[in-house]
């Protein structure tokens, strides 16, 4: 076991307190270290930009681990282990001529991580990446490896799992054919003149993006799967060259637009794997609710669009199909999702999210779990019916609180 070293997330607002680190090279190591510490959290890559991964114990990586990514041509499913990210993922499923059915907007995340807090990507029939998961392969907090599929009872809320129920070792997923993307940036939508539905569904995949300076979208991307209809969108003209979603940063660092088609896993994420992400200096928040409700959450941004607009750098407007995973954000309900990548400031960023926290409450706004906000677990329990189901399964789970961190008991005292 190392020491903690001053260890931080990706964005770099959060120095983890772990005592100690640990990178075991084998299950038999893995329970060695559960063994040994009294609190443990996995990390994952670290693209949280809250203290969901940190703990006052053992801050344990799995990439020591052997990285299996083994696909079942004819299941059309593949078994991944637990430290694993989705760029090197997808590119091992493609070569079986398989795809996933969605990416976030990066593929640096990893994939254990990004189920564990509801990542999504976008598209009115997509739904978040958890929903893909079949199988989940657990060692528990007494080094017991448990196996939860799909139809078990405890399943739904065994992905979404903010960590809290173990270390999740192996995923099992869904796959299908592989299949071509054709990526399209459309530039300059007035608010005014958005017909939300029709824009949503023009393509398989939408993202708009403002930066709230004016009531407009600078850009709307569209990701079509080839062989549907050439893309309709009367609303905008075509960029005619590359974009970056964030104003200033290279096009570069994207994935190839201008209506080039290509394979599934370089066109479904904004960001390049070998680039940097995003802007690289940034804290994010978003904020899932009905889609039902999306007009009036754009009207109430709008509304306080010039608070908002100095500590913003991009927002993102995306959908999320429903699921049925307890602690999915877009659980029981088709989502719309507003993404706010800010300055990297905490201080000034803070009563901004408070501000569409108070705006956004009243229409059921649920945050991602990954990302900056400042509701506390009485609220949050309000947002999810199926909270106390998963504070049961984690206390069966996880009798004595190995896994538990201060974010998990927050979120489970509001149950
Ligand atoms: C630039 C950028 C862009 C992003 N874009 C999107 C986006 O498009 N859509 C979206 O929804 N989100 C997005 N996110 C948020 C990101 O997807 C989530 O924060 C996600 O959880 C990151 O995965 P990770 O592996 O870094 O998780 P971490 O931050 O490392 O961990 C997250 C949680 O998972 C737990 N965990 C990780 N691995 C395991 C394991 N093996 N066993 C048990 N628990 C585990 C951790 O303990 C922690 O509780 C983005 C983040 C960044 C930085």
């Amino acid at each position: 076991m190392g020491g903690s070293g001053d260890r931080r997330n990706w964005a770099g607002n959060v120095v983890f307190s772990a005592a100690g680190s640990a990178a075991p090279g084998s299950l038999d190591e893995l329970r060695a270290v559960l063994r040994g510490a009294r609190r443990v959290r996995v990390l994952g890559s670290g693209h949280s930009f809250n203290r969901i991964a940190d703990t006052d114990g053992v801050l344990v990586s799995l990439t020591g681990l052997p990285p299996a990514v083994e696909v079942d041509t004819a299941a059309r499913t593949v078994r991944v282990s637990g430290g694993v990210r989705y760029a090197e993922l997808a590119r091992r499923v493609h070569e079986h001529g398989l795809a996933l059915h969605n990416m976030a907007s990066l593929p640096h995340i990893s994939v254990a991580g990004s189920v564990a807090t509801g990542t999504h990507g976008s598209g009115n029939g997509n739904a978040s990446l958890s929903a893909a998961v079949r199988a989940v392969e657990l060692v528990t907090a007494d080094g017991s490896e448990v196996t939860l599929r799909r139809g078990d009872p405890r399943f739904d809320g065994a992905v979404v799992s903010l960590g809290a129920l173990g270390v999740v070792t192996a995923l099992t997923l869904d796959l299908e054919p592989a299949y071509e993307v054709r990526q399209t940036v459309f530039t300059g939508l007035a608010l005014a003149d958005l017909d939300f539905d029709a824009v949503t569904s023009a393509a398989y995949s939408v993202s708009m993006f403002t930066d709230w300076r004016e009531p407009r979208f600078r850009q709307v991307w569209l990701k079509q799967r080839a062989g549907e209809r050439e893309p309709f969108f009367p609303w905008a003209p075509a960029a005619t060259e590359p974009c970056h979603p964030v104003p200033g940063m290279p096009a570069e660092n994207c994935t190839p637009q201008l209506g080039s088609v290509g394979p599934w896993h370089e066109r479904l994420p904004h960001f390049r794997a070998e680039f940097t992400p995003s802007s690289g200096a940034e804290l994010q928040s978003e904020f899932l609710l009905p889609r039902g409700e999306a007009g009036r959450a754009l009207s109430e941004l709008a509304a306080v669009r010039e608070r908002i607009a100095p500590v913003l750098q991009i927002c993102e407007v995306r959908t999320v199909a429903a699921d049925g995973q307890w602690l999915s954000p877009a659980y029981g309900r088709d989502t719309v999702a507003l993404h706010f990548t800010w300055v990297p400031d905490t201080e000034a960023v803070l009563p901004a999210v408070a501000l569409l926290e108070e705006r956004l409450d009243p229409l059921g706004a649920r945050p991602h779990w990954g990302k900056v906000f400042t509701r506390d677990a009485a609220e949050l329990g309000e947002r999810y019916p199926r909270l106390g189901d998963f504070a049961a399964l984690a206390k069966e789970m996880d009798p004595g609180g190995l896994f538990r961190n201060a974010f998990v008991e927050r979120v489970l005292s509001g149950a």
